[in-house]
């Protein structure tokens, strides 16, 4: 068992820290919150009084953290150059890829091994250990990092050079947010036409529209299976977070001169959603409110 410092023990490291100490690490935390931090001693893990502190004689590094400015202020001032040349460093937050290919670059540049992994799966599969990795990354730094992530994790994935994990999931999430969109203004659509909800949802779950947010993950109460949408929207993935993810898609694609018509869309809609009408704390598949007139004015 090894060494692991882990910094940034929000809604989701809290959960993965705790993961990593039940499997028997040594884990030494550090978050500037006090609570996040009695938390983590509370499930096993050691507090340290600063990232320095925490990192200065570990074996791997883990971080998850809001976004990139934090991993880059964490990463430049407390890690590189902190933490043993040996250590694997880890950073699980979701950031945009120019960040999470510069870090690991410097990274790199001071003989570190150094891997993006960003998760797909919330607080639930944290907590859970069933997290998705997907990480991108050098094959000796991947091979480094999965033993950690298989231990909080169900799935890890090798998703390409350093950077290609950020890379895949914000794609994946644009795809998600621009289908969630479509599958709302389907079912508000099929009903004005008169079909029943549930008769739709069988039909479209075995015909070609079949997708992950009907299927799944239905933005409709009392259709297909318990969602979401049965608890009032509560719980899930934000809405804010959506749009966050999407924010980063458009970043990305604009970066490289991608055309996301699909993808801004979906972006406008959850600006909309997430803060002019204030439902960024609902489930994104709440969108599905803004979108039947019965509830607000578009
Ligand atoms: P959170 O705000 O609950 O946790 C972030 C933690 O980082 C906080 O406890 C904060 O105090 C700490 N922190 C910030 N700056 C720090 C610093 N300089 N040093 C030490 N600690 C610092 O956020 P979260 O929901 O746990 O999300 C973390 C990351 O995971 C984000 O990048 C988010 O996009 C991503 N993510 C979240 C979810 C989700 O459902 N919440 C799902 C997938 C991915």
């Amino acid at each position: 068992m090894a060494r692991v410092a882990f910094i940034g023990l929000g809604n989701m490291g809290g959960g993965m820290a705790a993961n990593l100490a039940k499997a028997g690490h040594a884990v030494t935390s550090f978050d500037l919150s006090e609570a996040a931090l009695a938390k983590a001693e509370g499930n096993g893990c050691t507090r340290a009084a600063s990232a320095e502190e925490a990192v200065k004689d570990a074996e791997a590094v883990v971080t998850m953290l809001p976004a990139g400015k934090h991993v880059r202020e964490v990463y430049e001032t407390s890690v590189i150059g902190k933490a043993p040349a040996s250590a694997i460093l880890i950073d699980c937050s979701t950031i945009d890829v120019a960040t999470a290919r510069e870090e690991i670059a410097k990274a790199e540049s001071a003989g570190y091994r150094m891997v993006d992994a960003p998760v797909s799966g919330g607080i639930a599969a944290a907590d859970a250990g069933t997290l998705t990795f997907m990480v991108g990354g050098a094959d000796e730094a991947f091979e480094a990092a999965r033993p950690y992530l298989d231990q909080m994790g169900k799935a890890v994935i090798h998703a390409g050079a350093g950077g290609a994990g950020q890379g895949a999931k914000i794609c994946n999430n644009m795809l998600l947010g621009a289908s969630m969109v479509a599958t709302c203004e389907t079912f508000i659509l099929a009903q004005k036409l008169g079909l029943d909800a549930q008769t739709f949802f069988d039909i479209a779950s075995k015909a070609s529209g079949q997708c992950w947010s009907m299927t799944t993950y239905c933005p409709l109460p009392g259709v297909g299976p318990v969602t979401p949408a049965d608890r009032d929207y509560e719980g899930g993935f934000a809405a804010a977070l959506m749009l966050k993810d999407l924010r980063l898609a458009m970043e990305a694609a604009q970066s490289v001169d991608s055309y996301t018509p699909m993808g801004a869309a979906a972006e406008e809609l959850y600006t909309r959603f997430a803060e002019s009408l204030g439902g960024g704390g609902k489930d994104f598949s709440g969108i599905i409110k803004m979108i039947d007139d019965s509830w607000t004015a578009r």
